[in-house]
């Protein structure tokens, strides 16, 4: 058995839902190979070497690869895959646009948002929006398999720097790919990102979520002011982004991110059952909303039954006081 991980990265700094995606990878294989493929991204092999879990690392350092388009990465992990049983990657934007492209042109079925692994053709997944759990086999030769990356432990153990003088070789030896794929089908336009100094949300320890309830783009002011006191991401619910007080890439939900952070703050969100299939896991979720019978009350662990106008700006204050 040999699993094969699709690292995500930015070409920069490797995101952390790799490690994740690493450490399912380990619950079905000692032989977990991680393959890179981006350009100018050597910091991002060098800080993956030294993990214990890592045996090897394959790469490729190609334009083609800048920016991640399905079409080029999937046929690169495709022209890989024979040597692989399992092929794994984070269910984030990443690797859900690529993923179901390896699964079709490999004619086996993908298995999604992986969240347990009982043994390595045995998996859990949530159905219906996360409402239940489903125990899945799946016989396929290969089996591509998206792992939500808040179901699984970032690896963490690393070689020292004592033990690496040891015995060099212990670090992942590395593998060139010297051909890159490229297609003729997609290209790239350009990129408009948000820029943030916030943590990213898939990601974030912490995150302070919007709803409709805050009624109007201006009043997200007070919410950013909280969540950067909180070194907190800021998520909102699906009719906020639809409303466009907020972008699409803050979206936590069955059709946004799934997130599962040690603090979850529900601002003005009534808690339908498509939101809470991507916050339900957080450790501690707060809710505030005027709402009495509001349903994301029944999951919460502390609430507050008030006008959110009222209560975030005394939040902020008494943040600030106690700071
Ligand atoms: P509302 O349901 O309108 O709730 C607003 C809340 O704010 C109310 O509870 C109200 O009491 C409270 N409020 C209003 N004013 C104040 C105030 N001044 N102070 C305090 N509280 C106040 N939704 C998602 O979030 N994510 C998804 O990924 C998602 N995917 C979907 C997929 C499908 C196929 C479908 C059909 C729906 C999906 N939805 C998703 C939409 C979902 O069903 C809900 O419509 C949405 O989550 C509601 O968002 P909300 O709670 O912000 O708005």
């Amino acid at each position: 058995m040999s699993v094969l991980v699709i690292a995500q990265h930015d070409n920069n700094s490797l995101n952390s839902v790799t490690l994740s995606c690493i450490k399912a990878a380990t619950e079905i294989s000692a032989s977990v190979t991680v393959l890179i493929l981006g350009y100018h991204d050597l910091k991002v092999i060098e800080g993956l070497r030294p993990y214990k879990a890592v045996s090897k690392i394959i790469y490729a350092d190609s334009s083609s690869y800048e920016r991640f388009l399905a079409e080029n990465l999937a046929d690169q992990v495709v022209a890989l895959a024979q040597d692989f049983t399992h092929i794994l990657a984070p269910a984030t934007t990443f690797g859900k646009n690529f993923l179901p492209r390896v699964a079709a042109l490999l004619d086996v079925g993908q298995l999604s948002e992986v969240t347990a692994i009982y043994n390595a053709e045995t998996f859990e997944r949530p159905i219906y929006a996360g409402k239940a759990y489903t125990v899945v086999q799946s016989l396929d030769p290969i089996k591509v398999m998206t792992i939500r990356p808040s179901a699984f432990e970032p690896v963490t153990e690393q070689w020292s720097e004592d033990e690496q003088a040891v015995a060099e070789d212990r670090l992942a030896p590395l593998e060139t790919l010297k051909k890159p794929f490229e297609n003729n089908h997609s290209r790239f336009e350009s990129l408009i990102s948000s820029e943030s100094k916030l943590p990213d949300l898939n990601t974030a320890k912490r995150v302070v979520s919007v709803g409709r309830g805050i009624q109007g783009e201006d009043n997200l002011k007070m919410v950013y002011r909280l969540a950067e006191q909180l070194n907190a991401a800021v998520g909102a619910s699906r009719a906020a982004v639809d409303a466009g007080y907020i972008g699409n890439d803050h979206q936590v939900g069955q059709t946004g991110k799934v997130v599962a952070p040690e603090l979850y703050i529900a601002i003005g969100i009534s808690g339908a059952v498509q939101h809470l299939a991507g916050m339900s896991d957080s450790k501690v979720i707060v809710a505030i909303n005027k709402d009495p019978e509001a349903p994301i009350f029944e999951i919460a662990d502390y609430y507050i039954v008030d006008n959110l106008f009222r209560v975030i700006p005394e939040l902020t204050r008494a943040i600030e006081k106690n700071s």
